[in-house]
């Protein structure tokens, strides 16, 4: 199952993700944890990336494709892989229809304003990624993930400005992206606001119906959130 997430900031990408990779054995692909991850450890990427990321605004094209590309000749994608965030231009989207073939692009989505209160009190695990939200799925114990125990961490770009911010850039974008996808007959969409407790169930049995989703699960009980 090769399958990309589309949809604003805030509408739930990495906990689909993270559900789909964790119950069939696929590589989620984040590319804004990529970049985390390379300004953390102060890499020349993340050098690049930082100046971006920290603003809310688009890391070129090409170091973005770069990363993408290497990413994807790993040997733990053969049986697939969940992109999580690329792409995020026109660019980007015919250069992955370069390197690999794509079976579906969900579109997931949420009225800004339920995206914003969600992002405003997120929280995450800096060591699995995990996401937790303080009002709607908060962790078992004080701000410690449910699955390692470690602290967990507010993303540096959750804050008013640059979510604001985020947004713009993804309002200007999106729209070609969508439209790509929907003239390939590839996209699916998904809404949301209902919460990801009942929208990623629907989604995996859309999957299954369109018969993208075709690998057993190797977590068959994997919790949905
Ligand atoms: P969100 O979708 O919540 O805004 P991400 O974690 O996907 O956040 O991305 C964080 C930041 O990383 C973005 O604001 C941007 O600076 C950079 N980034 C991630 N993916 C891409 C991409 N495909 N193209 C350009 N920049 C990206």
């Amino acid at each position: 199952m090769r399958i990309v997430l589309l949809g604003p900031p805030g509408a739930g990408k990495g906990t689909f993700a993270k559900y789909f990779s964790r119950k069939y054995c696929i590589p989620h692909i984040s590319t804004g944890d990529i970049f985390r991850a390379e300004i953390e450890r102060g890499s020349e990427i993340g050098r690049k990336a930082k100046e971006y990321v920290d603003r809310g605004l688009l890391v070129p094209d090409e170091i973005v494709i770069e990363i993408v590309r290497k990413r994807l000749s790993e040997p733990d994608t053969v049986r697939g892989f969940i992109l999580d965030g690329f792409p995020r231009t026109i660019v980007q989207a015919r250069a992955l229809d370069e390197f690999t073939t794509i079976d579906a692009a969900v579109y997931i989505y949420v009225p800004m304003e339920v995206a914003i209160e969600r992002l405003s009190s997120r929280y995450v695990c800096p060591r699995c990624g995990r996401v937790y939200n303080l009002k709607f799925n908060p962790p078992k114990n004080d701000l410690v993930c449910d699955d390692d125990g470690t602290p967990l961490i507010r993303r540096s770009d959750d804050v008013p400005d640059v979510i604001r911010r985020r947004y713009e850039v993804y309002y200007q974008t999106f729209q070609p992206i969508i439209d790509y996808y929907r003239s390939k007959g590839l996209l699916i969409e998904i809404d949301n606001t209902i919460g990801s407790a009942k929208a990623i169930p629907l989604l995996e049995k859309i999957l299954v119906e369109k018969g993208i989703l075709r690998i057993k699960p190797c977590n068959p009980d994997t919790p949905i959130v």
